[in-house]
C-alpha cells in the first residue's frame, strides 16, 4: 500500500515514510492511493465476532493498509499497546447509543491515535533522537505528552493558544516535566497549527533535525481512529439489526475522517453528521461550496475551536464535488447557548452528564430522526468549569485528574512566529 500526497506532487510513499514525514513534501496530507476494503462475508464473519476486541480487529483491519511495509509484521503488538482502554457503547432512550472514547489516561478520544502514533515510532530507531512537535486546542497536546512522556531519545513540544484551554487540560499540558515542553502561544489555535505546518515544511525543505507532526495531519494519528468505529457499528448491528448513522463533534475533522474512511472499507455505516460549535467553516461551505476558513472563535466547547480544519483536503480526495459530499455528510452546529441548554436538559432530564463537545452532538440529535451514535469525545469532568454553573453540581474528578490540579503549570510563552518556536525546537 502507498500513500499519495491530497495536492497530488509527491511521490507515493510507504506508511512508516508517511508517519514519519506527517506532511507530503508539497504540503498535502497523505492518503492511501486507493482505499483498503471488505467484503460483506469478511464483515460478517470476521469481524462481526471480534466486534469487542478491539486490539485484535484492528490487526486485521489496518494489515491491508501496512502492506509492504516494515511495521505489518509488528501491527498486533502495536494494536495491542495502542488500544489498551476500550471503547464502550453505552445504549441511551429511543435506540440510540453513546461511544465512550474517553477512557483512556488523558480522557479524550485522543488517546487513541497518540498511543498509536507513539508504538509505531518506537520501532524506527534512525529517527530517535527526534522532536514531536504538536499544536492542540485542548486535547491532543495531553494525549501525546503521555503517550510519549519519558521515551528516550524524544522531545514533545507542544504549542497551545494561551487562555484558551480549560484548568484542567492546561495541566495535562504543563506539568508533566522530563522530555515534554509546552508553549503558551500567543494566538489562536490555527496560529499553533501554522507553526507547526510551517515548522515541518521548512524542515522537509531543508532539515535541521527529525521533525514529527503528531497532529491529526499525520497517518499515524488518524488511521487508528478508523477501528473504533468499524468494531461499534458492528456491535450496534448485532444487537440493534440495523447499521447505525453517526453524530461526530468535529473540529479538525480528524475523527470524522476516520469514520468515513471506516464507511469506505465496508463496515455497516448508514450515514455521518458532523456537529460543530460557532466555527462555521465547514457549514458554510456545504451551503455555499465555498472554502473561506475564518479566525478561529473561542466557545465552549474548545477543543474545536477550528476556524480552517486541516483534514478537509482528505474530505475534498474522497468526495470531489460538493454534490458528492453533500450526499455523504450533513453538518449541523450548535452555538453556545445551545450547548450550554443541552447540558443543562440532558442532565435534568437524563441524568446524562456530557462534555460541551458531545454536546453539539445532542444538539444536533435533536434535529435527526433515525438512530445515531454519538460519538462522546472527552469525559465530562475535564470539563467541570463549564458544566457546573450549567447543571448546579459540583463535579467530583476522577482520582488522576484531581493529582494534577493540584500541580502547578509550567510553560514557556512566546508569540505566534515561527523564528521563535525556531529557536526552541533547533
Ligand atoms: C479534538 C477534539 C474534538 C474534535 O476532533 P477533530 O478530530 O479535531 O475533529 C472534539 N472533541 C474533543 C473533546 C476533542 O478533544
Amino acid at each position: 500500500m502507498k500513500y499519495v500526497s491530497t495536492r497530488g506532487h509527491s511521490n507515493a510513499v510507504l506508511f512508516s515514510d508517511a508517519l514519519k514525514a506527517g506532511l507530503a513534501p508539497d504540503g498535502g496530507l497523505y492518503v492511501p492511493e486507493s482505499y483498503p476494503t471488505f467484503t460483506s462475508d469478511e464483515i460478517q464473519n470476521y469481524f462481526m465476532p471480534r466486534c469487542n476486541q478491539l486490539p485484535e480487529l484492528a490487526t486485521t483491519l489496518l494489515k491491508p493498509w501496512f502492506e509492504q511495509d516494515r511495521l505489518s509484521k509488528l501491527l498486533p503488538s502495536i494494536c495491542e499497546t495502542a488500544f489498551n482502554f476500550p471503547a464502550p457503547l453505552n445504549y441511551i432512550s429511543s435506540g440510540h447509543a453513546i461511544l465512550e472514547l474517553f477512557h483512556g489516561p488523558t480522557a479524550a478520544f485522543k488517546d487513541f491515535g497518540a498511543q498509536f502514533l507513539a508504538a509505531c515510532l518506537e520501532e524506527f530507531p534512525e529517527v530517535n533522537p527526534s522532536t514531536i512537535l504538536v499544536a492542540t486546542s485542548g486535547d491532543t497536546g495531553g494525549a501525546v505528552a503521555s503517550a510519549f512522556f519519558k521515551k528516550t531519545g524524544i522531545r514533545v513540544i507542544i504549542l497551545y493558544p494561551k487562555g484558551q484551554v480549560s484548568p484542567l487540560q492546561e495541566r495535562q499540558l504543563t506539568t508533566w516535566g522530563e522530555n515534554i515542553q509546552a508553549i503558551a502561544v500567543r494566538g489562536t489555535f490555527d496560529d499553533c497549527q501554522k507553526l507547526v505546518k510551517d515548522a515541518i515544511s521548512l524542515n522537509t525543505s531543508k532539515p535541521f533535525c527529525n521533525l514529527i507532526s503528531a497532529n491529526s495531519i499525520n497517518l499515524g494519528r488518524l488511521l487508528p481512529q478508523t477501528c473504533y468505529y468499524a468494531a461499534s457499528s458492528l456491535s450496534y448491528k448485532l444487537k440493534m439489526g440495523v447499521s447505525p448513522g453517526y453524530i461526530i463533534p468535529t473540529g479538525n475533522l480528524g475523527n470524522a475522517v476516520a469514520a468515513l474512511w471506516a464507511k469506505k472499507m465496508g463496515f455497516p455505516i448508514r450515514e455521518i453528521c458532523l456537529a460543530t460549535n460557532s466555527n462555521l467553516t465547514l457549514k458554510h461551505y456545504i451551503e455555499t461550496a465555498t472554502w473561506s476558513p475564518q479566525p478561529s472563535r473561542k466557545t465552549l466547547a474548545n477543543a474545536m475551536d477550528v476556524g480552517n480544519p486541516n483534514n478537509i483536503e482528505r474530505l475534498n480526495q474522497l468526495y470531489p464535488n460538493i454534490q458528492l459530499l453533500k450526499k455523504e455528510v450533513r453538518v449541523v452546529s450548535a452555538n453556545d447557548e445551545e450547548i450550554g441548554r443541552t447540558v443543562s436538559q440532558l442532565f435534568k432530564n437524563e441524568k446524562l452528564l456530557v462534555c460541551p463537545h458531545t454536546a453539539t452532538a445532542f444538539h444536533a440529535l435533536r434535529q435527526l430522526s433515525e438512530k445515531w451514535i454519538i460519538a462522546s469525545t472527552a469525559h465530562p469532568a475535564k470539563f467541570a468549569q463549564v458544566l457546573e454553573p450549567l447543571t448546579d453540581q459540583t463535579l467530583e474528578l476522577p482520582a488522576n485528574l484531581a493529582r494534577l490540579m493540584a500541580k502547578k503549570p509550567d510553560f514557556i510563552e512566546l508569540s505566534a512566529d515561527l523564528q521563535s518556536i525556531l529557536k526552541i525546537i533547533i
